[in-house]
């Protein structure tokens, strides 16, 4: 059983105060989790830059900025929900591909630091204006990393993201003789990985590259972001990732790789957003009918557009049902939302306790990629985001759409008021 981040009656005690369905953020875990983070890489000059597109409210930005976070931004609203509070300089990456003009002006001018997807975007950028100080290239292996990572991210090779080796070492002369004075290296290997050595190889591809730049080309890289990707043990029987025997394989690395080649001190930069806040959200939803056909369902008040990743990737989100605790008479039930897709099941065949209409049900580790890939397919409206914060208090960081907010963009003046009968 995946652990909730808190016990499940503050579930219970928070939809007595905000109607179902609803998202619900632990602020203490959220906050405790980023510093194992950091206690693990202490012995380095390390760097999490949260990536916004996981969880993009300002509470829990601001949160992760109250931890050293910085944040990882990948569009133009993205960057303007950070210089919205305050976020900007050094603090951001901005981490885009395919990127719009609009939005490499907008990281210009809070002083992003600009990670580039491609070599042909260096012309693209100094079009618009002089090329920063410091500047940061995405590369791509095009050669495959982790177990099953692939499945999200793509083959390397097939994946649309970053530059070749060749391209690189070309980019980083290129953008040197044009003023450039300082460099990072970023890389985006991993997804959803559990495999903590996985982590510890991304760091020797960088370091690799990084020892090549300087001995090739005299290039002393600033820092290497080794993206996001740490995973969640969403199942029941997967384990966490090994943070320290990530930071211990990584540091005898910089032992043996970076020192040696006088680029210490040497940054180390991730960006991660599901391990940030994923397992430290949950989404409440409560049960409407149940039907008995081939199969049995359980209907709740949510539905896919509210948390799509059960119907998109097929991904398992635990469930607690409130107050029931599960065992070995549980039934097997396909739980659905009420979207006209077939997909819209956040668990198939999956055995949980007997449940009653009104009953809660508290999806698990849908803290990141939950409510941010939310849509409004089928007229379904995003619902309210809900914080615990530390007191213990529930905040609403995010009220839930209204049908006024679905209409906002429709156009309804060419056609009569009345009532057609
Ligand atoms: C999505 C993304 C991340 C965060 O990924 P997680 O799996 O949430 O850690 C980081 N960097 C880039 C470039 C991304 O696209």
């Amino acid at each position: 059983m995946s652990q909730l981040p808190f016990p499940e009656q503050v579930a219970a005690d928070a939809a007595a105060q905000f109607p179902t369905p609803f998202y619900l953020y632990d602020e203490a875990a959220i906050r405790e989790n980023a510093r194992r983070l950091h206690r693990a890489f202490d012995w380095c000059d390390f760097k999490e830059f949260f990536a916004v597109k996981a969880t993009p409210n300002p509470y829990i930005i601001q949160t992760l900025a109250e931890e050293s976070c910085g944040a990882d931004c990948s569009s133009l609203a993205e960057l303007i929900l950070c210089e919205r509070l305050g976020i900007g300089g050094e603090e951001i990456i901005f981490t885009s591909n395919d990127t719009p003009e609009k939005d490499y002006r907008k990281a210009l001018e809070l002083g992003a630091i600009i990670n580039l997807d491609d070599i042909s975007h260096i012309d693209y950028l100094s079009n618009i204006a002089d090329l920063p100080e410091l500047m940061c290239f995405r590369y791509n292996p095009g050669e495959a990393l982790g177990s099953d990572s692939a499945f999200i991210i793509g083959q390397p090779q097939e994946a649309k993201y970053g530059f070749t080796r060749d391209q690189l070492f070309a980019g980083y002369q290129d953008i040197r003789s044009r003023g450039v004075k300082r460099f990072g290296l970023h890389t985006m290997v991993l997804s959803n990985e559990l495999n903590s050595q996985f982590f510890v190889e991304t760091a020797r591809m960088v370091f690799e590259i990084a020892v090549q730049l300087k001995q090739e080309l005299d290039i002393q890289l600033e820092f290497v972001n080794l993206g996001g990707g740490l995973g969640v043990p969403y199942k029941p029987d997967q384990a966490a990732v090994d943070l320290d025997l990530i930071s211990n394989g990584i540091r005898e690395l910089y032992q043996s790789m970076i020192v040696p080649a006088g680029l210490d001190p040497l940054k180390i930069c991730m960006e991660n957003g599901r391990y940030m806040t994923g397992p430290y959200g949950v989404l409440v939803t409560r049960v409407l009918h149940q039907k008995q056909t081939y199969k049995h369902y359980v209907g709740v008040d949510a539905c896919m557009a509210n948390l799509m990743r059960p119907g998109m990737y097929g991904a398992f989100h635990d469930i607690t049902v409130v107050g029931k605790p599960s065992s070995s008479d549980d039934s097997v039930c396909d739980v659905v939302g009420s979207l006209c897709e077939n997909n819209d099941k956040f668990a198939i065949d999956r055995p949980l306790p007997e449940v009653q209409t009104d009953d809660l049900l508290v999806i698990h580790d849908a803290g990141a990629h939950g409510h941010s890939m939310g849509f409004q397919y089928n007229g379904k409206l995003r619902c309210a985001e809900v914080l615990r914060t530390s007191e213990g208090e529930f905040k609403q960081i995010r009220r839930g759409e209204t049908l006024e907010d679905y209409f906002a963009t429709l156009d309804f003046s060419d056609f009569p008021a009345a009532v057609r009968s």
